[in-house]
Formats: structure tokens, sequence, C-alpha cells
């Protein structure tokens, strides 16, 4: 057994990252799941901000699209 928390790299930026602080975020369009990624909360909150100003960009263009954080 071991006590050692999960510790995975984010997705973002290599870091290791445990669950406790991971973000996983399925970005899904038309209801298709594109992309999934496990992000530690630094590249989690870039993440997001580049979302929101792509979408901003295309201002509602883009079909049937979110994001979905677990
Ligand atoms: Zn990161």
């Amino acid at each position: 057994m071991s006590d050692a928390p999960t510790t995975e790299p984010c997705d973002g930026c290599g870091d290791p990252t445990t669950d406790a602080l991971a973000r996983t975020l399925r970005l899904s369009v038309d209801r298709a799941n594109i992309d999934t990624q496990r992000l530690c909360p630094d590249c989690f909150a870039d993440w997001i901000r580049r979302y929101q100003d792509r979408m901003a960009d295309r201002d509602g263009d883009g079909g049937d699209s979110e994001i979905i954080i677990d």
C-alpha cells in the first residue's frame, strides 16, 4: 500500500500535479468529445482565458460547443 498521492504530469506545462489539484477539462463540440486535458491550476486558468478569447472572436458562429470540467 502506498500513501503517496497520485501525481501525473500536467498536459500544459508537464509539471507533476496531484489529483487533488488537477482539473480535468473536456471540450466538446456538437456533443462530440474533441479534447480532454489534465491541467494544473495555473494552466487551467490560462486555458480558460484562451478559450473565452477564442469564443468571443467567433461570436456564436462555432456551433454548439461547451466545456465540461471535472
Ligand atoms: Zn501546468
